[in-house]
């Protein structure tokens, strides 16, 4: 054998996966065919290159713009007419990309996996074969293989994207000018960040959704005051709305949208296609490989991973569970931990879910419908950003901590936030979850006064009618 582990993508699942096999002490090989514009191999996949990162750098240049032409004032605070370089943000985006996907690369190298350049292709249970971009052909054996492929954006048939005025994220987060009127199809977290992004910058931005359900994953009481918010940020999200087709009329594009069986013709600068992603597993698996593809085009794997290949894992997007990086990573270190024989577990019921909106959605565990359904008795308690001190203090006290526990033990079984540094908070349930905190666990817990975590604290007091700041 060549190597004791190859790892097919080098995106965060991937490159993760190979990092922890060199340091269990495996010969390692990573795989990654994308490439920079100077043709120079480019890890970090979707998530440093054209999602998680570049899509942040974004949403915090357009925030800070936000808050000095609109929140500044209340704060007594007068700057005379902001205005903004697109060109030096993405400047700035680019280079944060730069920056990070080139460390992926020195850790690489820094662990000795060797960092191969091509398409891999499973032949055989122990064997890939490897395309460059000139089409020249090798195959490496290895005792052990890591899927990292990822995903890809789903097409739709009615507004096909061309790169320019009709763009999927990737395209919408390379805009060289700021549309005047956006449309973007899809009101998932894509949808929500990026009409958030570009909204701040001064698009108007029309977001069209299939579904009726605004964030069905939330509890109605929580999507809603999201709802509430979004309208006032100007971002309109029109619910059961399917656009049917698409006009590209070279500078804009018509769209024509079945709203309950009103159908209306609107006409929009650029359109944003965000309408969820799929596996990338075309051309990765030969024919009498060994494996298959499910209909989606998952692979289908176990719960650490492994496929009905024994020596065969695959990770991340390409396979079931959310599409998130920091699930692919720990997928990744759990196929490493588990090919040099050790036991690590992922608890996939706690798997964080962060949308990067302003005030933030973050989520983790169960909701009210997800326990009623499985008809598991819960008490619930909640406290409002409105009436942190903190989050007053910031002028930034829109939404709630919403926390859900068992009716009998107390056990914490789901939190959701909507507010300012939600992301932060959550990950603080979550520890607490981890170890099966119970809501008092996290009453009797000091929090620092006055912090925005003091709502998770007086939520999990509400969950028993012990709320100190609220009346119960
Ligand atoms: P990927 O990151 O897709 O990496 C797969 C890699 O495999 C790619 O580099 C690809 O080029 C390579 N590859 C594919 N086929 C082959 C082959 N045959 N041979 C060699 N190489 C191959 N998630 C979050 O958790 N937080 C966020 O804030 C977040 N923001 C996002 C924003 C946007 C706009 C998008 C699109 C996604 C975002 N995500 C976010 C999702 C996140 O990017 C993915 O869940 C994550 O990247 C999945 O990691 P992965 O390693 O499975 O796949
Ligand atoms: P999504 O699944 O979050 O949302 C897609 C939305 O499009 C859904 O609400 C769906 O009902 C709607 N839709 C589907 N078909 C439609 C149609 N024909 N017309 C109108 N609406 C339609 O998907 P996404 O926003 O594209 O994101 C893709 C993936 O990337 C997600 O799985 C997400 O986990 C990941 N991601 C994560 C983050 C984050 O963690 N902050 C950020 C961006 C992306």
């Amino acid at each position: 054998m060549d190597y004791d582990v190859v790892v097919i993508g080098g995106g965060p699942g991937g490159y993760v996966a190979a990092i922890k096999s060199a340091q269990l002490g495996m010969k390692v090989a990573c795989v990654e065919y994308d490439e920079d514009s100077n043709g120079k191999q480019k890890m970090g996949g979707t998530c440093l290159n054209v999602g998680c990162i570049p899509s942040k750098s974004l949403l915090d240049s357009s925030y800070k713009f936000k808050q000095i032409s609109a929140s500044l004032p209340e704060h007594g605070i007068n700057v005379s007419k902001a205005n903004y370089d697109l060109s030096k943000m993405m400047d700035r985006k680019n280079d944060i990309v730069k920056k990070l996907t080139s460390g992926v690369s020195q850790l690489l190298k820094h662990n000795k996996v060797e960092s191969i350049f091509g398409k891999g292709k499973l032949i055989s249970k122990n064997e890939i074969e490897i395309s460059d971009s000139k089409g020249k052909k090798k195959t490496l054996k290895a005792k052990y293989i890591v899927l990292a492929t990822g995903s890809r954006p789903i097409y739709l048939d009615s507004v096909p994207w061309n790169g320019t005025n009709i763009v999927g994220s990737a395209g919408a987060l390379e805009f060289s000018k700021t549309p005047k009127k956006l449309a973007i199809i899809g009101a998932g977290v894509i949808g929500l960040e990026l009409g958030s992004v570009w909204s701040r910058l001064g698009s108007e931005v029309e977001i069209f959704e299939a579904e009726k359900t605004f964030l069905p994953m939330l509890d109605d009481d929580i999507s809603r005051l999201i709802e509430r918010e979004f309208k006032n940020q100007n971002i309109n999200i029109n619910l059961g709305a399917m656009v049917k087709s698409s006009k590209n009329n070279r500078s804009s594009v018509t769209l024509e949208i079945d709203f309950a069986g009103q159908v209306e013709k609107r006409k929009f600068d650029k359109v944003i296609v965000a309408v969820g992603r799929k596996p990338f597993s075309e051309n990765l698996l030969a024919k009498g490989c060994g494996l298959d593809v499910d209909e989606k085009g998952f692979i289908e794997v176990n719960n650490f991973c492994q496929t009905k290949l024994e020596n065969i894992y695959a990770i991340g997007d390409l396979v079931r569970g959310p599409m998130l990086a920091h699930k692919a990573m720990e997928e990744g270190v759990m196929a490493a931990e588990r090919i040099a024989g050790k036991k690590m577990e992922v608890n996939y019921d706690l798997v964080p879910s962060v949308i990067y909106t302003h005030p933030e959605i973050a989520w983790v565990g169960k909701t009210e419908k997800q326990l009623k359904q499985e008809n598991i008795e819960f008490k619930k308690g909640s406290f409002p950003f409105a009436a942190s001190g903190r989050a007053l203090a910031a002028g930034d006290s829109v939404g709630a901590v919403k926390i859900l526990a068992d009716k009998e033990s107390d056990q914490v079984l789901g939190v959701q936030i909507f507010g300012n540094s939600a992301s932060e908070i959550l990950q603080q349930g979550l520890i607490g979850m981890e170890f099966s905190a119970s809501s008092e666990d996290f009453g009797l817990t000091m929090f620092s006064h006055p912090t925005v975590s003091e709502a998770l604290h007086e939520a999990a007091l509400a969950v028993n009618k012990q709320a100190i700041h609220i009346g119960n």
